[in-house]
């Protein structure tokens, strides 16, 4: 039987616990435990996104003017709000195969 862990958090230094279940959990998708607490992993998340500068830049489905979080400079496309919402373009181009014999990580 596995008990509940007090283990200490390596960014903050805070205390948190991990459940059994969440054991059990890391097990079956073969992750190790948790090294920081679940807020500072909440905000390793939340890094990648850029929630406060816009730029302007024209959708690369429709060619409109639009407000976006994405700087021009990058190569992917950046569709407005209709053009992502509508079936103009196809998801599978950014598909992959998809091999369920071996694990997602
Ligand atoms: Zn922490
Ligand atoms: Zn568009």
């Amino acid at each position: 039987m596995i008990r509940p862990e007090t283990k200490t958090c390596q960014n903050c230094k805070s205390g948190f616990t991990i459940e059994p279940e969440d054991f059990a959990f890391y097990e079956k998708i073969h992750v190790p435990p948790p090294t920081f607490c679940p807020d500072c992993r909440l905000q390793l998340r939340l890094l990648f996104r850029n929630e406060r500068t816009f730029y302007k830049r024209k959708c690369d489905l429709c060619g409109k003017n639009m407000i976006s979080s994405y700087a021009p400079e990058y190569t992917y496309p950046v569709y407005c709000q209709k053009c992502w919402w509508s079936d103009k373009w196809d998801p599978y181009q950014y598909g992959r195969e998809y091999d369920f014999s071996k694990p997602f990580f």
